[in-house]
């Protein structure tokens, strides 16, 4: 390595070529990404090719619109009179919102999503498409998901087919987007809380009147909604699931006024609004009882996977732009990639996102495979349904932490918002770690499914049966046998304690628990991408394992420096 002192001009050159390295097609110089589709989805053979065109939109085309759409002054507002005082409610977005849009639909996500079996498939487009942030758009994408899913289960009504038309559409300017309103002020962790009334009025049509607190996409056109039908059972239980259009057959407005758009953290360029209803026209989902049930089922769910795909695709994009930025940023002599405490910050961030995407995608092939009949039984269900809590919580948590310290490797230009897109990655992952389920009410969610439906059993199956198409001998394999007998320890003791304490416990638990789910995951596809010649995910798998199933030694070796700087290779 050769000493040298950046000037001015140096300094500023070297920008220029981290400018042009972070604006490559960030699909075909992903390695490592693109062998999991070539891994996971081998028969879709155009789609390398749509994965690319969009990869090159999503940098050169949305990324800039985003941005600009994300200013302060551009961001969205209400009308909520027109010019003669009629109230209209109208979110007025910066042009850049459907110019935005219509690049994000035009991948046919939607259209994809709502054919049995091809869920990774359109989520691939997602994790692409949410490298450029939340960009005020998959938020809704995800709850126009959730909608496609309920009217696919529930019985026929007049509207439902031209609706399922709408949503699936591949043009913002064309289509319609979904919204869904369960938090109300009194909880949104507790949805059993909610007070917002559902009822029948003289002509058997059903009305809704209350307030809901929190909600996104508040012009969407379909809004799926929680109220209660029944003022006997209390709870979940007494809840009904309710489809309530922005615009009555008439051409009317629907009776819901806002009161104000939220202004929040993150996913600044989405309008999120309260809103009040005033026995507004609904379509009900489900027979009365059944609400919560298909919305947890269905919805809640589906969420989760699309948050998973979505925080790992910022955290993704904040780690290309800060190691693009360590090879050509020079501090004491030295470009600072050469600093080991610069490659140890990166190569954390590199083998757990690469990780938590091989547990990901695992994830929705079961998912795939489950809906399009392939695997049958309410023994699957549980167990995806455990997989997409551990996902959910463990890509959210990490993935905020991920970006942060993608942010400390561009110090002083990485806390600033011209320079690069790190601070709205962070500040609209943040946002998607609080949706959906906290963490903490996704721990104590499979603390419930563990006692109720022993989904520890279930998992421990599926995780044994992943790891008997390994061969016995591998090295790494021996580690996670070893994390694997940790886990059953730690479940046994977990069942002896006092609830209090294993609300504590569970924590330990579920964190084993996804990671050892990631580590089988990546380590057969790292021994699949050997077979091309490419030992890029054995790297990262190897750091993954030494960071979270060995006993760290408590002196660095030259091994461990090697180590990392192989997963940056
Ligand atoms: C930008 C933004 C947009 C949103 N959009 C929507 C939307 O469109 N529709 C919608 O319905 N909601 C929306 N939400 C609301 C979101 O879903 C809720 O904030 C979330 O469900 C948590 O509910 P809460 O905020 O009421 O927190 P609470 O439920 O009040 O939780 C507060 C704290 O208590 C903890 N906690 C709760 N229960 C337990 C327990 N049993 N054990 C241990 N800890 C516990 C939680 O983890 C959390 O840390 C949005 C939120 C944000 C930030």
């Amino acid at each position: 390595m050769v000493k040298f002192q950046p000037n001015k001009n140096s300094a500023r050159s070297a920008l220029e070529e981290w400018q042009k390295s972070i604006k490559k097609n960030l699909f075909i110089t992903d390695g490592d990404f693109l062998h999991s589709i070539r891994y996971y989805l081998p028969k879709k053979t155009k789609l390398l090719q749509e994965l690319t065109d969009f990869a090159d939109k999503v940098v050169n085309e949305l990324e800039p619109l985003v941005i600009e759409n994300n200013l302060f002054e551009n961001l969205p507002r209400i009308d909520h009179y027109n010019g003669i005082g009629e109230q209209i409610e109208h979110v007025i977005h910066h042009p850049n919102y459907e110019k935005a849009g219509n690049i994000i639909y035009s991948s046919r996500l939607l259209e994809r999503m709502a054919k049995p079996g091809d869920l990774l498939e359109a989520l691939t487009f997602m994790f692409v498409s949410s490298q450029a942030g939340e960009a005020g758009h998959n938020c809704p994408v995800a709850c126009s998901a959730g909608i496609i899913r309920v009217l696919q289960k529930v019985n026929d009504f007049p509207l439902k087919k031209a609706y399922l038309k709408k949503l699936t559409a591949a043009s913002y300017t064309e289509n319609f987007t979904g919204a869904q309103f369960l938090t109300e002020i009194q909880g949104g962790s507790d949805v059993g809380l909610n007070d917002t009334q559902a009822f029948q009025d003289e002509n058997g049509a059903w009305r809704i009147e209350g307030e809901k607190w929190f909600c996104s996409n508040a012009d969407a056109e379909l809004i799926l909604l929680t109220a209660r039908i029944d003022k006997v059972n209390s709870g979940t239980k007494g809840l009904g699931l309710f489809l309530v259009p922005a615009q009555l057959e008439t051409g009317d407005r629907n009776h819901f006024t806002m009161r104000r758009l939220k202004d929040k953290i993150g996913t600044r360029s989405m309008a999120s609004a309260e809103i009040d209803f005033h026995g507004a026209y609904a379509v009900p989902m489900t027979p009365p009882g059944e609400g919560f049930k298909m919305v947890m089922e269905n919805v809640l769910h589906l969420s989760r996977l699309f948050n998973t795909f979505c925080v790992l695709g910022m955290a993704r994009r904040a780690y290309h732009i800060a190691y693009a930025y360590a090879q050509n940023r020079a501090a004491f002599g030295y470009t600072i990639i050469n600093y080991p405490l610069v490659k140890e910050n990166l190569a954390r961030i590199k083998s757990e996102n690469t990780a938590l995407l091989s547990s990901i995608f695992a994830t929705t092939s079961l998912q795939d495979a489950f809906d399009k009949g392939k695997i049958k039984g309410e023994e699957t269900k549980l167990l995806l349904r455990l997989l997409a809590n551990l996902n959910k919580y463990l890509s959210a948590l990490w993935s905020v932490e991920h970006i942060h310290h993608s942010l400390d490797v561009l110090a002083g230009n990485g806390a600033i918002e011209s320079f690069s897109t790190i601070p709205r990655l962070l500040r609209d992952c943040i946002v998607c770690e609080n949706w959906e389920g906290t963490h903490n009410v996704l721990r104590m969610q499979i603390l419930k499914d563990i006692a109720r439906y022993n989904i520890d059993d279930l998992f421990l199956q599926n995780l044994q049966s992943s790891i008997a198409k390994i061969p016995s001998a591998n090295l790494h394999l021996q580690k996670i046998n070893l994390g694997v007998d940790n886990l059953k320890k730690d479940l046994s003791l977990l069942k002896s304690m006092i609830p209090e304490l294993q609300s504590l416990q569970i924590k330990t638990v579920v964190d084993q628990m996804a990671i050892l789910f990631s580590a089988v995951h990546l380590l057969t596809e790292a021994l699949d991408q050997q077979n091309t010649g490419t030992s890029s995910k054995m790297y990262s798998l190897e750091y993954f394992l030494l960071l979270h199933l060995e006993t760290r030694k408590t002196a660095y070796e030259p091994s461990y420096l090697k180590l990392i700087t192989n997963v940056l290779a």
